[in-house]
């Protein structure tokens, strides 16, 4: 059992450890994002495969003992995890490699991974006796955090950006949050969050200030393995936006190696747009000075991708998310917005899955890597489709086009098929 008084949060930035308290949120010495440790040698002996084997929840919660606050607490109502992790060999085909699967993230309650940080952190609202939930999203961390608090009948108050895709703020607004939409950018919207938290006195659980978010985004990782028996994969590409649930699956995956139930790490593919490429940038600053460690120092970009869910100036995990790049042995690709959007259509065509732009930038950066070499024909790679496709339709018919409106005529036929 891991009570939260045996939790130790690890400053990312200056190293710093102290007891985890739910009310915490980034380092008291330098202000840097925590991390949260768990005494993986004492659980080494309770998550054994055979023990994970037996256990009939299928949800994040399967890995309770490694979710902080989450044994014996009053969990949210709404399922998130345990999604599909499913063979897409045509979407591998058309990319040029064999073994492709895809985690569709898509199918959780709100309909991205979201709710996986979002359910982690209302575990965290509870538990630090706050009156209501504050975030800053780029559109889905909000949608997600209003359904699971809709649920749990928790106050909820959400900024975003005002040009958010609608079917967002429409989630948003039919759950009930309060929603302020913010003429500005996610990196506006985000400081303004931190100082009304402040000022109110509500849990924060944007991303990076909240160490709760990458608890819950890592079981994305334990599922992944589990799913292929433990046997890891050899790559995961996942988009990037600030960065925290790449950093949630690498922790995910390190900690699956600590407890001995893998016996090595993927290496990960982090996928930015090259409108929105601040960890990317970062990851080829770091690889272009020799010696160890790499230095990373993250830059803020102006981002202007159309991939809503990764447009990010600063990244606010973006340390975590070098880092994870880099301890992996893995990549960070650059896409640009037409390939995203051209890969909408191909995964849906070859696999099924509806992806967002933002989801389905994972596979266009799987092909770009695969282009380049980067991924060996015998390998084995998961994308990790991380939103439902219908959150942003307008996308969909910027590549696809709108089909041509008829005479409600059965003449017409003869006109679209052709006179045989
Ligand atoms: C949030 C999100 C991302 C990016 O995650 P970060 O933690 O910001 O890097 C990617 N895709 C979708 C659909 C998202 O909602
Ligand atoms: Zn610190």
């Amino acid at each position: 059992m891991t009570a939260t008084s045996e939790l130790v949060s690890r400053c990312f930035s200056c190293g710093r450890e102290g007891a985890f308290d739910p009310r915490d949120t980034t380092c008291a010495a330098c202000g840097g994002n925590q991390e949260i440790l768990h005494d993986l040698p004492a659980l080494r002996r309770i998550l054994t495969r055979e023990a994970l084997a037996r256990r009939g929840e299928r949800s994040m919660w399967r890995y309770e003992e490694l979710v902080p606050l989450a044994e014996g607490a009053a969990r949210p109502g709404l399922i998130a995890g345990w999604t599909p992790l499913i063979p897409a060999p045509r979407l591998g085909e058309a990319c040029g490699h064999r073994t492709l699967l895809l985690k569709d993230e898509g199918r959780n309650p709100s309909g991205s991974l979201k709710d996986r940080a979002s359910a982690a952190a209302l575990l965290g609202a509870r538990a630090a006796g706050s009156p209501g939930i504050i975030g800053a999203s780029t559109g889905n961390a909000g949608s997600s955090m209003a359904c699971l608090a809709a649920e749990a009948g928790v106050g909820c108050s959400i900024l975003v950006p005002a040009d958010a895709p609608a079917a967002k703020i429409a989630q948003l607004l039919a759950f009930g949050a309060r929603v302020i939409p913010v003429r500005g950018s996610y990196d506006q919207a985000f400081d303004l969050c931190l100082e009304l938290s402040g000022r109110l006195g509500l849990y924060n659980r944007s991303t990076g200030v909240n160490p709760l978010t990458r608890e819950g985004k890592k079981t994305c990782a334990f599922e992944i393995c589990e799913q292929l028996d433990f046997v890891s994969p050899d790559w995961v590409f996942v988009s990037v936006g600030d960065g925290n649930i790449i950093s949630g699956l690498h922790k995910g995956f390190t900690e699956l190696l600590a407890l001995g139930l893998i016996e090595k790490t993927p290496r990960l593919g982090a996928v930015q747009s090259s409108r929105s490429n601040a960890v990317a940038a970062a990851v080829a600053r770091a690889g272009a000075a020799p010696g160890s460690p790499p230095s990373i120092e993250i830059e803020p970009v102006h981002a202007s991708t159309r991939a809503d869910s990764i447009s990010v100036d600063l990244p606010r995990d973006g340390l975590a998310a070098a880092r994870a790049v880099l301890e992996s042995g893995g990549c960070a690709i650059e896409v640009d917005d037409e390939e995203i959007l051209a890969h909408i259509p191909l995964v849906a065509r070859t696999s099924g899955v509806f992806g967002e732009p933002a989801a389905v930038a994972s596979v266009a950066g799987f092909a770009a890597a695969v282009e380049r070499g980067l991924v060996r024909p015998a390998e084995r790679a998961v994308c990790v489709i991380t939103g439902n496709g219908l959150k942003d339709v307008a996308s969909v018919t910027k590549v696809t086009g709108e089909p041509r409106r008829v005479p409600a005529d059965p003449a017409v036929l003869e006109e679209i098929y052709g006179g045989g």
